[in-house]
């Protein structure tokens, strides 16, 4: 299995220089804010990153890097393509979030669907990886392009049956040990697929994001900041913004050129300030945390397909060190939730989630529901893996509302969208969309004026990121599991998998 190596284009770039005194606003700082607030800061903009919450990349989780959308089969060719590329570029800028590990995707013979079904679009897939990888051999982060898929026969699996269990994977089919071994290959239909789409570490994106931003000194972090109104001057230039702090109370109001809302499921409280109208939708979900005392040997992401919303959902199975599993199952009673998925309406651009999800949100959980949730994920994956009903719930689930711009629940690869002059909306469902959302509206500063397109250079389309990619592995792994304990999870969640 090929590592990510990344050469670091920027070293070979000199280094930019604006003369741009334009002042940027982003409010919000998950993965878009802090990804649009590290592209911006290092090239020298002066950028101020404003965050209601006590650190960065506190949302909803993230685990999949999602490089070709193939967790999804509902979705079109063309999303899968773009998430493929906006992934390769993702894992360029930020390679010590990812975790290096195949997935393995198998069809229970309860699915309605064939292996062979899958077989078109992992093809476009490969070719178009192929012919980023000729266009510039940097995009070679997934291993070699006609290794990026493979399917595999039971009897292919069975012989791996009474191999030793590897700890360290030489070649790709020493991933699938330990799952020949555990998995009961009677409920599945063959040949199963393992495809090159890695994990990415929310912990280790929030480390990387936190330390840059600590180390660039044209990015103002404002953290327990909260944006509570937003109005444009009388001269139409700009905007203002007021903030209010989280525990004091105390009031802010500040002059920005361009105002970036990147507010996540919250975007349309922003949207409403400045009264610009947008039809989105917002969705809670939650993952779980696991511990598998008895886990053994090397374990890939396993997905068992299933139609989502019905007692067969999708299971997902994600593995973390020592033991550690991220558990969804696209159920009602596991990672969905009844009334979860609301849209907006025309007096307002924000969906309106039921209070007992806000309250999960704001609060916490009831330990009963923690409890019922999670060994239901236990149970839903040890359908196919008898012996993973010994794990036990581990943490407090993962959890979060993410919008979805537009009337489509299945969308999966949005990045951006503007209202008006100098006011542009982060809208990405998936974490490696939050460099797309970055480029698209550095192009409207240019197009704004604000930042002039002959200093920027290639700057516009080459991703120059020196000081985020100069945090050492040691300092990401630190600040990580700094996190993962501030925010009562276990460390392992935060260490690289590789
Ligand atoms: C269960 C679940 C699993 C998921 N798994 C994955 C996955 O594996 N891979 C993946 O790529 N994606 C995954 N997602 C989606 C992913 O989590 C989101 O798409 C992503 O977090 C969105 O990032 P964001 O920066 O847009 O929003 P957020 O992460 O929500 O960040 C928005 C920020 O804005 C701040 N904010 C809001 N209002 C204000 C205000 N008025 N003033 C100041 N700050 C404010 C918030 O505090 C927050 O920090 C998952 C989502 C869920 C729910």
């Amino acid at each position: 299995m090929t590592k990510v190596s990344v050469a670091h284009n920027s070293s070979k770039l000199h280094k930019p220089r604006l003369s741009s005194k334009a002042k940027v606003a982003i409010i919000g700082g998950g993965v878009a804010g802090s990804t649009i607030a590290l592209r911006f800061a290092e090239l020298g903009l002066d950028t101020t990153l404003i965050e209601k919450g006590p650190s960065l990349v506190n949302g909803p989780p993230i685990c999949h890097l999602h490089a070709g959308g193939n967790l999804y089969r509902e979705i079109c060719d063309e999303q899968c393509l773009t998430l493929l590329q906006q992934s390769i570029d993702t894992v360029k800028v930020y390679p010590k979030s990812v975790n290096v590990r195949p997935t393995v995707i198998a069809l229970p013979k309860t699915d309605h669907g064939q292996p062979e079904d899958l077989l078109p679009r992992l093809e476009k897939l490969r070719a178009r990886y192929s012919e980023l990888v000729k266009a510039d051999v940097r995009n070679k982060v997934l291993g070699e392009p006609e290794n990026y898929f493979r399917f595999y026969s039971r009897t292919e699996l069975e012989a791996l049956v009474d191999l030793p269990l590897p700890t360290v994977a030489k070649k790709d089919s020493d991933w699938l040990v330990a799952f020949a071994q555990h998995v009961d290959l009677n409920s599945l239909k063959f040949p199963v697929l393992m495809v090159q789409e890695y994990g990415l570490s929310a912990f280790r994106f929030a480390a990387i994001a936190s330390l840059a931003i600590e180390a660039l000194p044209s990015c103002h972090l404002q953290t327990n900041r909260q944006v509570v109104d937003i109005t444009q001057p009388e001269n139409g230039l700009g905007w203002q913004v007021t903030t209010q702090h989280q525990q004091s109370q105390a009031i802010e109001c500040n002059h920005f050129d361009y105002v970036i809302n990147a507010c996540g499921f919250k975007s349309g409280e922003i949207d409403d300030m400045v009264s610009a109208k947008r039809k989105r939708m917002v969705e809670f979900k939650a993952a779980y945390v696991a511990h598998w005392a008895k886990c053994e040997g090397l374990w890939p992401e396993v997905v068992f397909y299933g139609e989502r919303g019905t007692p067969q959902g999708m299971a997902q199975l994600t593995p973390y060190p020592e033991g550690y599993f991220q558990l969804h199952g696209m159920t009602q009673d596991i990672t969905l939730f009844d009334q979860g998925l609301v849209a907006s309406c025309d007096t307002s651009a924000q969906p309106k989630l039921a209070q007992r999800f806000i309250e999960k949100i704001d609060k916490q959980w009831p330990e009963q529901l923690i409890s019922h949730r999670t060994l239901g994920s236990i149970e839903h994956i040890a359908q196919f893996i008898p012996a993973f009903s010994s794990a036990e719930a581990a943490a407090k689930p993962l959890f979060g509302a993410q919008q979805i711009p537009g009337e489509d629940a299945d969308l999966r690869a949005a990045d951006v969208s503007f209202y008006g002059k100098h006011y542009a909306r982060t809208e990405i469902v998936k974490a490696s969309s939050a460099l797309a959302a970055a480029d698209a509206i550095l192009a409207d500063l240019v197009a704004c004026d604000l930042i002039s397109a002959a200093e920027l250079g290639c700057y516009l389309t080459e991703h120059y990121f020196p000081v985020s990619q100069q945090c050492s592995e040691a300092q990401v792994s630190d600040r990580a599991m700094e996190l993962a304990a501030q925010r009562e999870y276990p460390l392992a969640l935060a260490k690289i998998f590789s």
